[in-house]
């Protein structure tokens, strides 16, 4: 039995902060799919934690 990361519905509606483009399961988190962004977002108990790295350091 797999669970997901991330629920599907839930991937559906998110989007990157920074460009808002889809965002895909990469391993244990999540990955922007614009190539020119590329950013990863952690996901904690299958929350996304949707924030700029910059802001996410101030969290975390
Ligand atoms: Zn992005």
């Amino acid at each position: 039995m797999t669970k997901e990361l991330v629920d599907k519905e839930l991937l559906k509606i998110i989007a990157c902060p920074i460009c808002r483009n889809e965002l895909k399961v990469s391993g244990n988190s999540l990955k922007c799919t614009n190539k020119k962004c590329g950013e990863t977002y952690p996901v904690k108990e299958g929350i996304p934690i949707l924030l700029p790295p910059e802001l996410r350091k101030e969290l975390m």
